[in-house]
């Protein structure tokens, strides 16, 4: 709250209550980075379809300003220019500004580290946290407070006897080497103040630091109160680490067959459609903390008069386009516009708040017309038809894959919205890094 500005309220409370508090306060400033992870503007439409009776996604339609971005990346293996890239690179594409190879979690394209957003705006004495749907330890949060070779290094495991083709190179990164370890590790031991999602597999793990304690007591010898449910916010510890599920946190809403999507049939001559559905409450979701009460949590917890840098993720958006599960993606990109609205809430008080929302990477559902049963021509893809709350019919194609629950990234552009910051109309990823960079440094 500004203090100045409530005495000036109270003396003036006509229109100059509405002169700016940046005239009388150094508070904030308050960077908000919301990113919903493969939320391109399919599944923006999808879920805008969705939830149209509702009032819509009307927080995104609240935000100032509109761009789109292209999405840039390298192969892992040649370092050739990708058009279809990965969270990793992607993420730590925003977190810092480099364009990097898939698969790399904060680093540059030769392997060598690279600072974020985050190291930033603790180097300038802001306050910062970390909110996902997914395991701390995941490609998108990673980027901001870790580096790897790649993004399967998640647990100290990975870097000790489970190894794989892909974790293999890992083992440079490791603490016995000289490295900076995994990169459960590294959330402990390099982290934000506030760290709140799911991933305890990861956590239970025996540390690379010392090998006879696991990460969460590693955790608690670095000061970091350790919790498994939203209560109200203590001070006892220096850091949080919020750990609600042992692998990703269940997704709000699913499906109520399965599998949700599947091919079109030829029978006589006729089309076979797969069943309508409707979404339903995830059963899973049970007591699971939602990404708005998990920022919520973070509101109370920061100190406001330092200012703060938060990166929230709704991450399941992708990985329910993966599994063609529409309802799962519907739900969480749900979940996303809830969190905006209450960060709009908190943005109509603090003057000094900013706000990017964009997604790290484009999927593939389309919509499509629905098919008619005696159609001559029908998509090779698999559909999903999905029965909206207003009883209205939407059918979503997914044709990137004919694996199970395999669906691909595409090279789309995703877009990107502002609050506070300008954005030109078609941007690169990469150019969003610096106008957040440029809150942070400017900011006295
Ligand atoms: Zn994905």
């Amino acid at each position: 709250m500004c203090f100045l500005r409530s005495i000036y309220n109270f003396l003036f409370f006509s229109g100059l209550s509405l002169l700016s508090c940046t005239l009388y306060s150094q508070e904030g400033p308050y960077i908000f980075l919301l990113i919903g992870d493969g939320m391109d503007d399919s599944q923006i439409a999808i879920a805008e379809y969705y939830y149209e009776e509702l009032g819509g996604l009307e927080s995104f339609a609240r935000m100032h300003d509109r761009s789109s971005a292209v999405i840039e990346g390298y192969d892992l293996g040649d370092g050739l220019r990708t058009y279809v890239s990965d969270s990793a690179n992607t993420a730590t594409t925003l977190a810092s500004g480099v364009v990097t190879r898939r698969r790399m979690i904060g680093r540059e394209p030769n392997n060598q580290d690279i600072e974020s957003l985050l190291a930033i705006a603790k180097s300038h004495q802001l306050g910062t946290a970390i909110i996902t749907t997914s395991s701390l330890t995941d490609a998108t949060p990673a980027a901001f407070y870790a580096h790897a070779y790649h993004r399967d290094c998640e647990g100290p495991d990975y870097l000790r006897y489970e190894l794989t083709e892909t974790t293999q190179p890992c083992v440079n990164d490791s603490i016995a080497r000289g490295g900076m370890g995994s990169i459960a590790e590294q959330a402990i031991l390099y982290g934000p103040d506030l760290l709140l999602g799911g991933g305890m597999e990861f956590f239970d793990q025996q540390s690379e630091t010392d090998p006879e304690i696991s990460l969460i007591e590693l955790a608690h010898q670095n000061d970091i109160d350790v919790i498994s449910n939203l209560g109200a916010p203590g001070h006892a510890y220096s850091r949080v680490l919020g750990i609600f599920a042992e692998e990703h946190l269940p997704v709000t809403m699913t499906s109520d067959i399965y599998p949700p999507a599947d091919f079109i049939r030829r029978q006589g001559g006729l089309n076979i459609l797969p069943e309508v559905y409707s979404c339903i409450d995830n059963p899973q979701f049970m007591e699971t903390p939602r990404l708005s009460e998990m920022t919520q949590y973070a509101l109370d917890y920061l100190d406001q008069s330092q200012g703060f840098l938060m990166m929230i993720e709704s991450a399941s958006i992708d990985k329910q386009a993966h599994d063609r599960n529409a309802c799962g993606s519907i739900g969480e990109l749900g979940q996303l516009e809830e969190t905006l609205a209450l960060i709009l809430d908190f943005a109509s008080t603090h003057e000094q708040t900013y706000i990017i929302v964009t997604a790290d990477h484009s999927h593939a559902a389309q919509v499509i017309p629905d098919i008619d049963s005696d159609a001559a021509f029908i998509s090779p893809g698999q559909i999903a038809r999905v029965r909206l709350p207003n009883d209205n019919l939407i059918t979503i194609n997914y044709a990137t894959s004919d694996e199970p629950e395999s669906e691909e990234h595409t090279g789309s552009m995703v877009p990107v919205f502002g609050y506070q910051i300008e954005l030109p109309a078609m941007m690169r990823q990469r150019d969003i890094f610096p106008l957040l960079k440029e809150i942070i440094i400017s900011h006295p």
